[in-house]
């Protein structure tokens, strides 16, 4: 059998411990085989990071900026025990965050459905997307610790020297202050971002925040996605069958728990962090969470939401093979050779990825899965299968 063309090569961004073994797995079992694969390859590694000075990841996401799709594997934000574990020059900071502020974008996170895992909440039928607003708020506050009676001041100084002020408290006592921003370009790209991404799937895009508490901050970010939506994207929602839909972040929250799923939820920085989480554990798994990096002028870098799985990855060094679920780097893997094939206008890669999805699904929905999807899997025939096992399973059944 020929193996499939790609003309534009895909951003191939490695990683650390058990996904970067996950990784060549798939690609050597599920990929190569079909797929003439051509990749720029960046070695996101940590020990690469150090040794390049963290270019590497910097390399990496221009290159993506450059060619429009990236796939990458999950890799190590070092903290203080990394430091001596890897022998750090430099706590290297979150290659996901560099790759984000490089390409000012926002992260839609979605569940991988099966039949025979019951999402927790058993009215969800289809997938819910939350698009995160992944910059400012909280994330990036300055913290003041107050140690007696004090006057708090918000203070704003415009280069032509105006000043405006405003009191925010006065202490009687000890207590604590925190400032936060946000910019009304960076509420644009996400405005834009989750629009275009709901076209794209072709799904309501519902939106919320405090704006009723907070009638300055919050209100601003209901402003922008009115004025964008009213401006720039009525007209495609309505030739596309699909609604902007904005309320309050707790009438939202009541009425996802209520609601079938098939939407895409824009959440505002701190409320797409919690409910990500409550999201993935709801549906099942963190393990068939996916994710994806929309830059608002249309690039994507594709990855799966965890972690590398380090507890699994130390069993590995010991030599035992291990049940890690590769579902979400997988996806990853599909995402990007599908996007890569919608860009190209190549049919037989995007159908290649539809399929490689399928087997992978279906080879779950048979019974054959990894140990995490064990007690969630209502099937009497369920075996439980390693890593490479399982992936030799879907290559069969595709
Ligand atoms: P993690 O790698 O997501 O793993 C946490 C636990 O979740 C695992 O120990 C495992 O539970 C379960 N799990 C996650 N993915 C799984 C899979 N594919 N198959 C089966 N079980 C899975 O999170 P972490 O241990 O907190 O972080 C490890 C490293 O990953 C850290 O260095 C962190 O910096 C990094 N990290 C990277 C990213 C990224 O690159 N996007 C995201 C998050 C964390 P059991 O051990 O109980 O089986
Ligand atoms: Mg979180």
């Amino acid at each position: 059998m020929a193996k499939i063309a790609m003309k534009t090569p895909l951003v191939e961004m490695d990683g650390d411990e058990m996904t970067r073994i996950i990784w060549k797995q798939i690609k050597d079992i599920v990929i190569d085989p079909y797929v003439d694969l051509k990749t720029e390859y960046f070695d996101l590694g940590l020990e690469n990071r150090e040794a390049t000075k963290d270019q590497v990841t910097i390399d990496a996401a221009e290159k993506t900026k450059e060619l429009g799709v990236a796939v990458k594997c999950a890799t190590i934000t070092p903290n203080a025990q990394r430091m001596t574990e890897y022998n750090l020059t430099q706590m290297w900071k979150s290659p996901n965050g560099t790759i984000r502020a490089m390409l000012d974008g926002t992260v839609f996170r979605a569940p991988i459905l099966i039949n025979g895992i019951q999402p927790f909440v058993s009215c969800w039928k289809k997938p819910i997307t939350i698009a995160r607003h992944a910059y400012g708020d909280v994330y990036k506050n300055s913290e003041l610790r107050i140690d007696g009676a004090a006057r708090a001041e918000l203070v704003v100084t415009y280069p032509d020297g105006r000043k405006e002020s405003k009191t925010v408290f006065e202490y009687t006592d000890p207590g604590v202050l925190q400032g936060m921003y946000n910019t009304d370009k960076s509420i644009s790209a996400f405005a834009r971002a989750c629009f275009n991404y709901a076209l794209g799937v072709k799904q309501d895009l519902w939106f919320a925040t405090k704006d009723t508490i907070s009638k300055t901050y919050d209100h601003r970010f209901k402003d922008v996605f009115a004025e964008i939506y009213e401006n720039e994207y009525k007209a495609k929602f309505e030739a596309a069958g699909i609604t902007y839909f904005y309320t309050l972040i707790d009438d939202a929250v009541a009425r996802v728990m209520r609601s079938e799923g098939g939407f895409v939820w824009a959440c505002k920085n701190y409320d797409g962090d919690v409910m990500s989480d409550m999201l993935a554990s709801a549906s099942g798994s963190l393990a068939m969470m996916t994710s994806v990096l929309v830059s608002p002028d249309g690039i994507y870098e594709y990855e799966a939401a965890h972690g590398t799985v380090t507890r699994h990855y130390y069993r590995y060094l010991k030599g035992e093979k291990t049940s890690t679920n590769p579902m979400a780097t997988l996806f990853a893997w599909t995402g990007a050779l599908r996007k890569r094939g919608e860009l190209d206008g190549l049919d037989d890669l995007v159908d290649f990825a539809n399929r490689l999805e399928n087997a992978s699904i279906a080879t779950i929905e048979s019974g054959i899965i990894t140990g995490d999807l064990a007690s969630l899997l209502d099937n009497p025939d369920k075996k439980i299968v390693n890593t490479e096992e399982f992936l030799t399973a879907v290559r069969d059944r595709l």
